[in-house]
């Protein structure tokens, strides 16, 4: 058996301000205890500098939300790889379902941003999910598969690099848990998928479960065979939520 620590990765989303930044991040620390679980918030742009400097040091790796496929240029809006590196990110996410819905992210385009993370020691989050309509068409397995298969296809010698978000659209945001056995039942699939790809190694590859998970669901979810973690909207944006689901994970 492979011994891997559990994460639990906070995606504060467009929400954010430096106060609200520092309250938040001293009442985490505080309450962080001796964690055993690997912990990182992933944050917008502007406050990478000063996140960063808050969490240094601490058991608090930082994050970025998004990555550009382009190593630099005429991309205005876009952050490259290097830059995020620069502020010492340690984990961006790639493919979120907001990326996918509202600004058009294929999987060929989450597979290229994934491989710019990987270029640059960063750790990709690739975030993969159905959305109800799929699910009701019974469609949840061919989807999860397609857009991991596209990440694998680009990225297949240093897949065990990654870290997988299973997150099913439906359940983003809506205060809508897929159940334990949903979720595990998806996460086996995608682990049995990066078995194919990576062998032994894919034991080793953190697959988190991302949806309306709380302080409440987080205990069942994380205890399934194949939940490797979490990672969290909303929840992540209040200390004592953020903190119960990690000592749920410890
Ligand atoms: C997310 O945005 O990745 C997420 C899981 O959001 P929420 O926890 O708010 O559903």
């Amino acid at each position: 058996t492979v011994h891997k620590s559990k994460l639990i990765a906070g995606n504060w989303k467009m929400n954010a301000s430096l106060a609200s930044n520092e309250t938040l991040l001293k009442a985490v620390l505080e309450g962080l205890g001796a964690s055993v679980c690997d912990v990182a918030v992933c944050v917008p742009g502007p406050y990478l500098a000063q996140v960063g400097g808050i969490v240094s040091g601490s058991a608090i790796a930082l994050g970025a939300q998004d990555v550009s496929a382009h190593p630099s240029g005429a991309y205005t809006g876009e952050q490259s790889a290097a830059m995020l590196q620069e502020f010492g990110v340690r984990y961006a996410i790639v493919g979120h379902s907001e990326r996918r819905q509202y600004h058009g992210e294929r999987d060929e385009v989450v597979s290229a941003k994934t491989a710019m993370a990987l270029r640059h020691g960063i750790t990709p989050i690739v975030c993969v999910g159905e959305t109800l309509a799929e699910r009701e068409a019974g469609q949840t397995e061919e989807v999860v598969k397609r857009q991991l298969a596209a990440v694998i296809h680009d990225n297949g010698h240093c897949i065990s690099e990654i870290v997988v978000a299973y997150e099913p659209v439906w359940a983003i945001g809506t205060g809508k848990t897929a159940t334990p056995e949903q979720a595990q039942a998806v996460h086996h699939l995608l682990r049995a998928q990066l078995h194919h790809a990576a062998g032994d190694h894919a034991a080793g590859i953190r697959i988190l479960y991302g949806g309306s998970m709380n302080a409440a669901n987080a205990p069942q979810l994380l205890a399934q065979p194949d939940i490797d973690g979490g990672l969290i909207g909303g929840a992540s944006l209040k200390s004592a939520d953020f903190l119960q689901i990690i000592a749920a994970a410890n």
